[in-house]
């Protein structure tokens, strides 16, 4: 099935992420995160890709694999071309097209300064415009709400992102963002220009100090005070901190939901406690939302 139909019947998505086990570790510890999140039927899982990722490293198409094969779930296969050659995407995408995985989230990656990138695909909308060239693809965009890091404004920024829906991704999925109001303001601008694709909102609830220390220095997203202030008033109770997290994400999404939204992609980070959290507070609004 591909994703883009989803959109098409009017539906308010509902997706996750997911970030396949590591290297030293069994596959099969991703089962307890997937055996808990399947309930939720998502629309769709996504599966992340190794910063630097290449050919020689399939844990993204294991776990799609499971999801697709075993869970029933439509996998989204993370592909950034960063790291690989054109040679490389031909090869996955032969992977892909053997194992009858039809969705790809084409991305960049991240510059690892230490490694100089490979020059075949220089920005994430040449690797669309290369999956669609190949064809049978749905192809997905990642977008900023509070602009990319690298951008020197944010109309250059959505400039950007207009090529990448004219190179042919047919759905955005958003960066994480802690303050609501950014996605409206981008959502209005990227509309403005004509960008006129299904956008899911990214939420990432935080549920521990180092990693929202870890994600803001990454993404760069900006924390509001009634966030900060709940970070420094439960970090030394690590179940309070989490349980706040989470309250956090469901308020976020409850306000995204009435706003409209296209959809919502949580990142689980591969907790099902969490996810299941979420699901049980926001479940009942994604099924209203799509009785209209
Ligand atoms: P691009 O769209 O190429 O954008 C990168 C920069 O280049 C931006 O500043 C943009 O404005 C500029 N740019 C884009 N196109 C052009 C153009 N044609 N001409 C000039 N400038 C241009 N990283 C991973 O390693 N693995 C993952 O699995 C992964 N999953 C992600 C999922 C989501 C939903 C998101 C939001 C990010 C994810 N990332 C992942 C991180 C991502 O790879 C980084 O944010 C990276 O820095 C940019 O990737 P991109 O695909 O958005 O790049």
């Amino acid at each position: 099935m591909k994703i883009n139909e989803l959109f098409k019947k009017g539906k308010t998505v509902f997706s996750y992420e997911v970030f396949p086990p590591k290297k030293t570790a069994p596959i099969d510890t991703i089962r307890s995160t997937l055996d808990a999140i399947k309930d939720h039927s998502p629309d769709f899982i996504s599966v992340t890709y190794g910063a630097g990722g290449n050919r020689a490293d399939m844990s993204t198409l294991e776990v799609a694999l499971l999801l697709k094969h075993t869970y029933g779930i439509e996998p989204l296969f993370h592909l950034t071309c960063v790291s690989n050659t054109r040679e490389d995407i031909d090869y996955i995408t032969e992977k892909l097209k053997e194992n009858d995985i039809e969705n790809i989230l084409a991305l960049r990656g991240d510059i690892n300064p230490d490694i100089p990138p490979k020059d075949d695909f220089r920005h994430a909308s040449d690797l669309t415009a290369y999956l669609m060239e190949k064809g049978g693809f749905s192809v997905a965009g990642a977008c900023y709400p509070e602009c990319h890091v690298e951008s020197a404004s944010f109309l250059e920024d959505i400039r950007n992102l207009k090529k990448k829906v004219e190179a042919g991704a047919d759905h955005l999925i958003s960066q994480l963002f802690f303050d609501n109001s950014f996605f409206y303001d981008f959502l209005e601008k990227a509309r403005l220009s004509d960008i006129n694709v299904p956008i899911e909102a990214g939420i990432m609830p935080v549920v521990n100090k180092s990693q929202i220390e870890r994600m803001v220095t990454m993404c760069g997203a900006s924390l509001p005070r009634k966030f900060t202030s709940m970070m420094q008033r439960f970090e030394s109770h690590p179940d309070a901190l989490r349980e706040a997290g989470i309250a956090y994400a469901i308020d976020q999404i409850i306000d995204l939901i009435s706003h409209g939204v296209d959809g919502i992609h949580l990142y689980t980070m591969n907790n099902p406690y969490v996810a299941n959290r979420i699901y049980e507070s926001v479940g009942p609004l994604i099924k209203a939302a799509n009785q209209r």
